[in-house]
């Protein structure tokens, strides 16, 4: 498909890179690697997959080509917008990553959240080019189970930074910037939910910081499996340009006889991870400064009422998960009364 793709080529205007898959060729570290793109992918996704390919995380990578001036730099631009053919091999100059706390103050998350409107989620989520994005993840993202997937429970989907933990405050232990009630939250909502852990750093750092905090040998719950950055999408919002977001029916697509839109809940800090999944995600208030608000924080105590309460219910999907409070505090009254 590669070849078909590159031979009616037109020189500058109109990039061969089109909607159709094709392979290009990366050399890095005097070897050369293939990677699938197509023209509606971003030169931000084309790292992931470099990354996939070679372990070099996408922050870390240049990417040369001629004649293409300082486009490849530019993470946002698309594929199809870049005179690039797939007969002329990419180089990238990067280098693996050792050290892996050494650049955590620079990740991705300083971006601003922001809200995106009802009408233009649904028309992300329904576009053509996007649902291909997400079956090609489907196809070329390997999940690994670490449990079995639970018969009857329904999915919880949990975010690590500033979720789970607050990796912008430094410490001496780590544990000192988990957030508090985690092992307890986790305990309880095993009993009705599977867990998986999704987090928008690469899987090194995942099972690092899961392990360093006890979640992997908690004997009271275990982990159905963990995703990283590679299993995101980028898509293009109309009012807000390009976003990377965590699309829930990778999940879906790959157990679809356990999970799907009705039994999956997700907690992210930060709203736009949802934009494929308006209606499954919960906007968990971030864990920051965690050395004072440790001693106040209960989100995860408050959170873990709302999980059990709706556990009960077949349908998760017609719940507007942004009334979470109120739920837990109409499920108190509605106890009382009965
Ligand atoms: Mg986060």
């Amino acid at each position: 498909m590669a070849a078909e793709a590159s031979s009616s080529s037109m020189e500058t205007a109109m990039s061969p890179v089109t909607e159709e898959e094709v392979s290009l060729t990366v050399k890095w570290s005097g070897k050369e690697y293939t990677v699938a793109v197509c023209g509606s992918d971003t030169v931000s996704e084309l790292k992931r997959r470099i990354c996939e390919a070679t372990n070099v995380l996408p922050k870390r990578q240049k990417l040369l080509y001629p004649k293409v001036g300082s486009k490849l730099s530019d993470d946002s631009l698309l594929l199809s917008q870049i005179p690039i053919k797939a007969s002329i091999k990419m180089t990238m100059i990067g280098t693996l990553e050792d050290e892996i706390f050494v650049d955590q103050a620079d990740s991705a998350d300083i971006v601003d959240d922001f809200e995106i409107g009802q009408e233009e989620a649904v028309d992300i989520k329904d576009k053509e080019v996007n649902k291909q994005k997400l079956r090609r993840r489907i196809e070329n993202y390997k999940i690994k189970l670490r449990n079995p997937c639970r018969e009857g429970k329904k999915l919880l989907v949990l975010d690590i930074d500033y979720t789970l933990f607050d990796h912008r405050s430094t410490a001496e232990n780590p544990l000192e910037l988990m957030r508090p009630y985690l092992h307890e939250f986790l305990s309880a909502v095993y009993a009705e939910y599977d867990i998986i852990i999704w987090s928008a750093t690469s899987m090194k750092w995942v099972e690092l910081k899961m392990d360093q905090l006890g979640v992997l040998s908690n004997p009271n719950y275990k982990i159905t499996a963990m995703l990283d950055h590679l299993a995101m999408i980028t898509v293009h919002s109309d009012t807000r340009g390009i976003i990377d977001c965590k699309p829930l029916g990778l999940i879906w697509g790959k157990f679809p006889e356990f999970y799907g839109p009705k039994n999956t809940i997700m907690f992210d800090d930060l709203r736009r991870n949802f934009v494929m999944n308006p209606q499954n995600g919960l906007t968990i208030k971030p864990f920051k400064k965690a050395h004072a608000s440790r001693s106040t924080d209960q989100e995860l105590m408050n959170l873990t009422q709302y999980l059990l309460a709706i556990a009960d219910l077949d349908d998760l999907s017609g719940l507007n998960h942004k009334d979470w409070e109120s739920y837990n505090e109409d499920n108190v009254k509605r106890r009382r009364h009965s």
